[in-house]
């Protein structure tokens, strides 16, 4: 999926031009849409996450786990989140769907679905829009399915939820749905545990899908299944959300994983937002020595084979961050600007990185 480069992005330099750092007010940049085959739910942004900030308090004293972190997503968009553990990937989409809880809570900025702020609504008003308009994916099916109720009987629940009453509506469209992620809608009747990884997890995106939702937002769906399984429900998820129009927020540590199926990269690290842009472009030329780094911390699948190189080091304890940039300590071209003060987040040719390598006052040698 092309776009223009630089489409929806404004006060942009042209590519070449000194980079310049993102000043509040400025519109951020988006994809476009991705023009679903059988016609999006929703056309324009879905999303609009601003500066948002997520802290938890700890023993050791209040850690911003989400720092100012924005973007926008559109339609039919699919976000890929990627960053070693512990970077806030998990935290930022928890406070994107509002599922927080103590010792967490959204601190600061604001997020905004279809045009409706989401933080502080109440869990009533947000009952209204889960599964409907918006639906999460977790980790672990296994976790999120009730082990003694059928796949079938959850089903039921949450289109009850929704005041869907009707047994035939209800047993269609479980079985329709149970259909689109490859699963014989005979394990309706199935209990989690007679299931395997890969099927629980389907039928988690099969329940996600059961309104057609405007947003899906995955926390690594994926990461318990093997390689080949891995595959095809990434293969799955594409397919279902081209075909129905979703977009997507899609959170991993792997690189690889995402490089074929999302729109767009964010490369977190330690709570902030370290790059952003088209994943082919960032894929192809990374800006950030952490985004760099990650791309060679994994095999390529089509790529020459080449050894793999790890980034030296861990990220740093959000309650004991380093002065200037957060990376510098692991970063292979670190110079003296990088610790005299935190690093802006520039656009170059369209890509937002934190990285004083791109300010235009360093060069880049
Ligand atoms: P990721 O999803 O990238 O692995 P998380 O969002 O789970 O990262 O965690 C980001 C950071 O938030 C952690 O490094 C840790 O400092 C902090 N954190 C996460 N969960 C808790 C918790 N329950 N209590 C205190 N701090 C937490």
């Amino acid at each position: 999926m092309s776009r223009p480069k630089n489409s929806g992005i404004t006060g942009l330099q042209p590519a070449g031009a000194p980079a310049a750092p993102i000043a509040p007010g400025v519109t951020w940049p988006s994809a476009g849409g991705t023009g679903a085959l059988s016609g999006p739910v929703l056309t324009g942004t879905v999303l609009e996450v601003r500066d948002l900030c997520v802290q938890y308090a700890t023993d050791a004293g209040t850690v911003t786990a989400v720092d100012r972190v924005s973007f926008d997503l559109d339609a039919g968009e699919f976000l890929g989140i990627v960053g070693e553990s512990g970077c806030g990937k998990s935290t930022l989409l928890f406070g994107i769907a509002q599922l927080l809880s103590p010792p967490a809570a959204i601190t600061g900025g604001s997020v905004s679905f279809k045009g409706a702020s989401l933080v502080g609504m109440t869990d009533k008003q947000l009952a209204v829009l889960r599964w409907k308009d918006m639906s999460v994916v977790m980790q672990s099916a296994m976790n999120a399915l009730n082990p003694v109720k059928s796949i079938g009987a959850q089903f039921k629940d949450a289109m009850r939820a929704h005041g869907v009453r009707s047994s035939a509506q209800i047993a269609g469209r479980s079985a329709e749905v149970l259909r689109m992620v490859g699963i014989d809608p005979e394990h309706l009747k199935s209990y989690p545990h007679q299931l395997s990884g890969g099927m629980r997890q389907r039928s988690m995106i099969a329940m996600a899908l059961l309104f057609t939702p405007d947003l899906v937002i995955m926390d690594e769906p994926t990461s318990a299944l093997d390689v080949v399984a891995q595959r095809s429900l990434m293969v799955q998820v594409k397919e279902l959300q081209e075909q129905l129009g979703f977009a997507v927020i899609f959170v991993t540590h792997d690189m690889s994983l995402v490089s074929h199926f999302s729109d767009r990269l964010m490369v977190m690290y330690a709570g902030q937002v370290a790059e952003l842009g088209a994943t082919r472009q960032v894929f192809d030329s990374p800006l950030h020595p952490y985004s760099a780094g990650l791309l060679d911390a994994f095999p390529s699948i089509r790529g020459p084979r080449v050894p793999l190189t790890g980034i030296p080091g861990r990220p740093p304890d959000l309650a004991r961050l380093p002065d200037g940039c957060r990376f510098a300590p692991r970063c292979p071209k670190v110079m003296a600007a990088c610790t005299a003060r935190p690093p802006d987040l520039y656009q170059v040719d369209g890509v937002l990185v934190r990285c004083v390598l791109h300010s235009g006052a360093v060069s880049d040698d």
